[in-house]
């Protein structure tokens, strides 16, 4: 996908942008956009009043949010009520349409012999941590960086050894495998297909590359899409880091 550069326009205040809350439909990544990154997936801390904020923005929705995350959605609810918002996880390889109602896609690319040896390799280099999630495994390596050119070569090389079934994702300090097909934009786009979702103008505000395909789903459809933090994006608008988005995201509630 081709990525530029985005200017660095602040958003106008959310009640100008979004005037007509049920026309639109609220879609937020996680890490780095709501909160803070930190060394460890698991080490993150959400921020007094997360909780609270999601689920009001839900309500002035009609219930048309849902959070687009990398993580495994088990994983996501050990930080947010669990099973109460719409959700995808995994860049889309589950979907929590509604609680207890979850959509998990079928990875079967991913076998056994690529987990474990993905496993061997974290377990052999200090400083990695390799994340099975199922549909997806991600290798972080915040704490080693130095590591990151042999992570990309054997990351590479399964995917070479796959014929095209699997893809390589880089994030910030982590490098995933997952099939090939299945990306935010394509969890986006399954949840404009259904109600309350469906026939509203979409929003998406992400942080890193993964969120890059659910801002050209966002933007094909007629919607919008905020980056938050540096580097290159799709996006027409910027915020500068979790602790401005969460402020952007208070002004529809004022
Ligand atoms: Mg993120």
């Amino acid at each position: 996908m081709e990525t530029v550069i985005a200017p660095s326009i602040t958003p106008p205040p959310f009640k100008y942008l979004v005037n007509e809350p049920d026309k639109w439909a609220l879609f937020l990544d996680f890490d780095g956009t709501l909160l803070e990154l930190a060394e460890r997936p698991d080490a993150i801390e959400v921020p007094p009043g997360l909780e609270r904020l999601l689920d009001r923005l839900y309500r002035l929705f009609g219930g048309a949010l849902a959070v687009i995350t990398g993580r495994s959605l088990s994983d996501l609810d050990c930080y947010l009520p669990p099973g109460n918002l719409p959700a995808a996880g995994q860049h889309g390889g589950e979907l929590r349409r509604g609680p207890g109602k979850v959509q998990v896609l079928k990875a079967d690319v991913l076998t056994n012999p690529i987990r474990d040896r993905l496993a061997r390799f974290a377990v052999t280099h200090e400083g990695l941590m390799c994340e099975d999630k199922g549909n997806s495994i991600a290798l972080h390596y915040r704490g080693a960086p130095k590591q990151e050119p042999a992570i990309l070569a054997l990351a590479e090389a399964i995917v070479r050894e796959s014929q095209g079934r699997l893809e390589v994702i880089r994030g910030k300090a982590v490098c995933e495998l997952r099939p090939v097909g299945i990306n935010k934009g394509t969890a986006v786009r399954a949840f404009l297909a259904e109600f309350p979702f469906c026939g509203r103008w979409p929003l998406m505000i992400g942080d890193d590359r993964t969120d890059e395909d659910a801002f050209a789903v966002a933007l094909e459809s007629g919607g919008a899409a905020i980056k938050v933090g540096a580097g290159g994006s799709l996006a027409q608008w910027r915020l500068a880091d979790p602790g401005a988005t969460r402020d952007w995201l208070r002004g529809a509630l004022t």
